[in-house]
């Protein structure tokens, strides 16, 4: 039987599981054994997905099962991630979920920490009654989708975080995965006009300045316009690795600059990140840190998604 869910489309036969581990052939049927067993929940600032330009300031509700079709040396998350049996004994329904957030009052749902592509029939069937009670979705991916994926997702999730990793060697050999995927997911969740960001991960020994600057096309000839370059710290099979200095970061944010996609943003860093008017050059969201009143700060900069100062458009979400 084939799984459609993510580019690899196994083949799996009866009894056993595809390349992520948690979908599995039963009864002839593919099936997620660990659906609705959240390992985790969280309610996070939406600035830690990373997203700067939907729904700033704002709380989050982040699950996830387990889960991944990647096998990343560095996954931050990899004892979620890398599990392919749930740890909890009591299933979240997805209405149960919605019924949560909707009695703390929390604008929106992120599915997120491991891969949510591999565990898309809860996403897809808590987006769809997220959507009836407005409560917004978001999608933390790695971007490697089948094409019944992207279209199922596209009109159901309001706002993607797609990890652009690096280049086909580093895809290949330290993540198990293709950039191919990965590219054609972000050209179609923007084409869709969803909301995109996009995140890559920085670690010295790999990302050079030509990487960077060929992910900045990349990414600009498909019309992203959020780019966030974020600071690698030691973990799992990358544990003796160093990690990535503050200057590295600062100069590819630079290199990063030279693609011309407007809004650029280091991550994981002590440096203040934030959002100015890609016109008139005036600071419309601070971010030193996420505590600060930034959805008051967006409501007074940024009127009906545009600059007050100078009424240019910003891209994003904001209320
Ligand atoms: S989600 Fe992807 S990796 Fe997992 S079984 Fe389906 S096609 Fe294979």
């Amino acid at each position: 039987m084939i799984c459609n869910f993510c580019y690899r489309h196994c083949n799996i036969e009866e009894g056993s599981s595809g390349f992520c581990n948690v979908r599995k052939c039963i009864d002839n049927k593919i099936v997620s054994p660990n659906y609705g067993y959240l390992d985790a929940i969280a309610i996070d600032p939406i600035e830690k997905k990373p997203l700067y330009h939907f729904l700033p300031g704002t709380k989050t509700l982040s699950v996830a099962e387990v889960g991944c079709n990647f096998h990343c040396d560095f996954c931050q998350n990899w004892q979620l991630s890398q599990s392919e049996k749930s740890d909890t004994i009591k299933q979240i329904k997805p209405q149960e979920l919605i019924d949560y957030a909707l009695a703390k009052n929390i604008p929106s749902i992120s599915f997120t920490y491991s891969e949510p592509i591999v565990w898309q029939d809860y996403v897809v069937d808590t987006s769809a009654l997220a959507k009836e009670v407005n409560i917004k979705t978001v999608m933390v991916t790695n971007g490697s989708f089948s094409k019944e994926a992207r279209e199922s997702l596209a009109p159901l999730i309001n706002a993607f975080n797609i990890d652009l990793k690096g280049d086909e060697y580093y895809y290949k050999n330290v993540c198990k995965g293709e950039l191919k995927p990965v590219l054609d997911g972000i050209e179609y969740m923007v084409e869709k006009g969803c909301h995109v960001e996009v995140t890559t991960l920085l670690l010295e020994e790999f990302h050079t300045i030509e990487i960077v600057e060929k992910l900045g096309k990349l990414l600009k000839e498909r019309g992203v316009e959020v780019w966030h370059l974020t600071r690698f710290f030691p973990t799992y099979k990358m544990n003796d690795s160093d990690e990535t200095s503050e200057t590295f970061l600062a100069r590819m944010i630079e290199v990063a600059k030279g693609s011309n996609i407007p809004y650029i943003y280091g991550g994981n860093s002590s440096s203040e990140y934030s959002t100015y008017c890609n016109k008139c050059k005036k600071k419309l969201i601070s971010r030193n840190d996420f505590t600060n009143n930034i959805e008051k700060e967006c409501k007074n900069n940024i009127k009906n998604g545009k600059c007050s100062y100078c009424n240019n458009l910003i891209y994003g979400i904001f209320s």
